[in-house]
């Protein structure tokens, strides 16, 4: 929150990475690994968290029936579409809450009243009505919805809010379900809504889906015109190409409070925290240059950037990385890292160098730089000989050889202190290796999938690499660089194995435990 700008009206930020986000292909959640979600959303103080749609299965009834029971601060809110069964089953599933929303929708589109719902405009009217009527005496607070809202007529759509607000719902949140609204559209609808129930205690809502890479400007624009609710997810998961996504709508409410005048009271050094842990929850990562939260977000990898940055960040920097809850060390070094750079990262790594020293590691740095990989401050530390690493395994050795039908791997990782060989067979070299790794650490995974792909960079041939398998039915996934996909799959491999051996699995022995890997002491 802006502390200093508490006069500016708050926009209410709704969450719904768990429901509409979840309900994406790929980003399901378990029951527990919702709540973990929940108690994030929590601490990024989100206003209202959507936690599922309890009518759609009894798991979803669960985790809405146990997030409602474990979080106390924020409204937790149920979606039910607009029938008694579903608004029962919400209201249910809502009940340990302490303060409780019911989101009730309805297609209002002639598209969706001809060929989904088969039903006139009268009989929409007539089902929201009674359907919000039924919601709001279950004590809740209502939320009604129409669904493709921005695909309907002005003349219905108002008809249509106006008896819902009459009804008791005190949300409007006018959904754009299939992300066609443009920018200015949404800001004329908004700004005769606003008029329309100016002076009444109803709060208008966007709901803005990407599927024209609209949704965060759609959702700001509705912000510009008054709407104060937007509906939003973490990394911008959801259906198709996804929701507005909760951290850019959030800092660019903050970033430009100098143009928008509101404020939420997220509080965004959790947002880096929150977007990792839905990553790892779904196993589906997002972009390198994804706003806010991508890797690449914050990075200035550039030499000429970099210098810019030392001796000013605003050069190049509208946001401070802290205000998320980066570390600003994150910041990457790579093959375009100036001396400069590297210099300041050792001072602040505490192990600056005389210049001839220097010189050398520099040298060192580009040679590693140059093979297309970042240079983490591990890497650097190792560079000067520390060998501070990481706890985690590497790859001390790979062999590769083939038979008729099959290729064969065999590895030495170690961690520093102890070693591990391993062979195995896979259908190719690639399925050998990371079969290799994996077994190494007794792990047996299932679905294993890996892909590979040329990269041609700069002359060089890189390859990227991308391993995924599940263990006790969570999904891993991890991708890495190397000098061919062989090396790459490895690499991949064994970051996920890293993941593994430091976040432990359920069932699993701990590594000292592991019986079949050979030691081959120092
Ligand atoms: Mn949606």
């Amino acid at each position: 929150m802006n502390s200093n700008e508490v006069d500016q009206p708050n926009v209410v930020v709704f969450d719904t990475t768990l429901r509409d986000g979840e309900q994406a292909p790929g980003c399901s959640m378990r029951k527990q690994t919702k709540l973990k979600v929940a108690h994030a959303l929590d601490a990024l103080g989100v206003d209202v968290m959507e936690a599922g749609f309890p009518a759609a299965s009894p798991d979803d009834f669960a985790a809405v029936q146990l997030i409602a029971s474990e979080l106390s601060r924020p409204v937790i809110c149920g979606l039910a579409r607009a029938t008694e069964a579903d608004i029962e089953k919400a209201a249910d599933a809502l009940s340990p809450a302490q303060q409780r929303r019911i989101h009730i929708f309805l297609g209002s589109s002639p598209l969706h009243r001809r060929f989904k719902l088969k039903m006139s405009r009268d009989q929409v009217l007539e089902r929201a009505v009674k359907a919000v009527e039924f919601a709001v005496a279950t004590g809740a607070q209502v939320e009604f919805s129409p669904e493709d809202a921005l695909r309907t007529e002005h003349d219905f759509l108002f008809e249509l809010l106006d008896a819902v607000a009459a009804a008791g719902a005190t949300t409007l949140n006018v959904a754009d379900t299939v992300g066609y609204s443009t920018p200015v559209e949404i800001r004329q609808l908004f700004g005769r809504l606003h008029q329309r129930f100016a002076g009444r205690d109803i709060v208008l809502s966007t709901h803005c889906h990407n599927d024209l890479g609209l949704a965060v400007a759609n959702s700001l624009a509705a912000v510009e015109a008054g709407a104060r609710q937007v509906e939003c997810t973490i990394n911008g998961i959801g259906e198709r190409a996804g929701n507005a996504s909760l951290e850019e709508v959030v800092m660019a409410l903050r970033t430009r409070a100098d143009h928008f005048s509101v404020t939420t009271k997220v509080n965004t050094e959790q947002i880096i925290a929150t977007s990792r842990l839905v990553q790892s929850a779904i196993g589906v990562p997002v972009q390198r240059n994804k706003a806010i939260v991508g890797r690449n977000a914050f990075a200035h990898e550039a030499g000429i950037h970099q210098h810019g940055m030392m001796t000013n960040p605003e050069t190049y920097e509208i946001m401070k990385p802290e205000h998320v809850g980066l570390d600003r060390s994150e910041m990457v070094l790579g093959k375009h890292s100036g001396r400069h750079a590297v210099r300041q990262r050792l001072d602040m790594l505490g192990r600056g160098l005389p210049e001839e020293a220097f010189e050398a590691l520099f040298v060192r740095f580009k040679t590693l730089a140059d093979q297309g990989l970042e240079v983490t401050d591990d890497d650097l530390l190792e560079l000067l000989g520390d060998g501070v690493a990481t706890q985690q395994w590497q790859l001390d050795n790979v062999q590769l050889g083939y038979t008729a039908a099959q290729a064969i791997a065999s590895v030495v990782l170690s961690d520093g202190t102890e070693k591990r060989l391993q062979a195995a067979f896979g259908s190719d070299a690639m399925e050998a290796l990371v079969r290799a790794i994996t077994t190494a650490f007794c792990l047996n995974p299932e679905g294993l999938e890996v892909r590979s792909q040329r990269v041609e960079r700069d002359s060089e041939n890189h390859a990227e690499a991308w391993v995924e398998f599940s263990l006790n039915n969570v999904c891993y996934k991890a991708f890495a660089r190397g000098r061919d996909s062989v090396m790459a799959a490895g690499s991949a491999a064994l970051r996920a194995v890293n993941r593994v051996v430091t976040e432990g699995l359920p069932n699993m022995r701990r590594p000292d435990q592991f019986q079949t890997s050979l030691s081959v002491g120092e």
